[in-house]
């Protein structure tokens, strides 16, 4: 079962029953992380045993369904601080700040034409939430293949849930093969006898994460005697971050994704799991690599909704191997791989292309076939560049590519 929540703001802001009910969920979660602390329990089974009866009298105003929703709620923080816990790390008993509460999907209705929420707070009373609904999220709310999940409400918006069955990925026709790295994808895609090279550009990317590289460090030298100001700054900082980087990041796999759905595509990446830099410390001055592996989480899951199919390849010598002959290069290159048999092409895309192989020898492609030759040298397909992304960001970030 695949499931995706869509966030919707709230049309004229939270009625204030409801609010009310935010902050009895907020303390009924974290009574409900107390007892479980208390009795050493984390499920939500064992949470609702010990401590359903108490609540009931602690909680009279709360709809019971909500209360069960609690203990689930806390089960999450509960686990969350075991793991934390057991590895070591010390840390205070969990307390949940932020005002929040869920709904599973029998707790509350939401009429999909009308896109109003009706949710219950106790017996005798409901509210009405109504929902902006804008094209993106008619697109939801309309399709009938999507059933409704849990309701997540916050002060602001509220997020739906929506589930489906993971369709049946297609029989690919053709196939995108891509060498992730840090300032873009490179690859090769192959449609009969004809592979051309494919490019999709995310040089913003690595500019915000080395501008706010530099604005953390600049933070924590400057605030050196404050810690804890220092440390809320930099979360902040890093918050910021991950959010400009994530809207890109999204953007790009949306042009690759409707590339291959168009073309029935099979996509081929490399697989990133257990991928470390082996430099020291010192000289691995590198960005981090967590942008390439939200870049393929982001591509992986919006694939399995659409039905695409993905296949991950082991990129061991990816990069230094030459698809015609075999040999295998003693070491990196510059922006070119050259082999001695003659063979030269951009070290990315050459890459690229031995991610394919491997796909295709291991019968990963499903009867695609691919002929290195066949290569047409002069012809870049373009799937996204910045200049793409229309809207620009009201901050203006986007305006100051280049500047650091
Ligand atoms: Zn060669």
């Amino acid at each position: 079962m695949l499931v995706r929540g869509v966030v919707f703001s709230l049309d004229s802001g939270l009625p204030t029953e409801a609010k009310f009910l935010l902050e009895d969920f907020r303390l009924a979660v974290n009574n409900a992380v107390r007892a479980g602390l208390q009795a050493r329990v984390t499920s939500r089974n064992a949470l609702v045993k010990i401590a359903y009866r108490d609540f009931r009298v602690q909680h009279p105003r709360m709809y019971a369904q909500h209360l069960v929703s609690a203990f689930e709620v806390a089960g999450g923080v509960l686990k969350n601080h075991r793991r934390l816990v057991r590895k070591g790390v010390t840390c205070r008993i969990p307390y949940v700040e932020r005002l929040m509460m869920k709904a599973e999907n029998q707790a509350y209705k939401l009429d999909r034409e009308s896109g109003v929420i009706d949710l219950p707070i106790r017996a005798g009373c409901h509210v009405e939430l109504k929902l902006v609904v804008s094209q993106f999220h008619r697109k939801y709310l309309n399709d009938m293949a999507l059933s409704l999940g849990s309701l997540t409400v916050h002060p602001d918006r509220v997020i739906v849930a929506f589930r489906k069955d993971a369709p049946k990925p297609f029989v690919p026709e053709s196939a995108l093969s891509l060498d992730t790295n840090e300032r873009s994808l490179d690859g090769v895609f192959v449609e009969g006898d004809v592979a051309k090279a494919v490019k999709a550009e995310f040089p913003e990317v690595a500019i915000i994460q080395q501008r706010h590289h530099d604005r953390r460090k600049r933070l924590q030298k400057k605030k050196a005697h404050d810690r804890r100001t220092s440390r809320n700054l930099c979360r902040r900082e890093g918050a910021r971050e991950h959010h400009r980087i994530d809207y890109r990041l999204h953007q790009v796999a949306n042009s690759v994704l409707k590339f291959a759905e168009e073309r029935r595509s099979a996509i081929v990446l490399e697989d990133l799991k257990g991928f470390k830099s082996k430099r020291s410390k010192v000289l691995n001055r590198r960005l981090s690599s967590w942008p390439r592996r939200k870049l393929h989480q982001i591509i992986e899951y919006k694939a399995q909704w659409r039905g695409i199919p993905v296949v991950k390849v082991d990129p061991r010598n990816s990069s230094r191997t030459c698809p015609i002959c075999g040999r295998i290069q003693d070491s990196r290159m510059g922006a070119e791989f050259a082999c001695e048999c003659g063979w030269h092409l951009d070290r990315h895309i050459n890459a690229s292309i031995n991610l394919l192989q491997t796909a295709i020898s291991k019968g990963m492609a499903g009867g695609l076939r691919f002929d290195p030759g066949a290569f047409q040298q002069d012809v870049m397909m373009i799937l996204y560049e910045p200049a793409m992304a229309a809207r620009s960001e009201p901050n203006g970030t986007s305006g100051i590519v280049g500047a650091t």
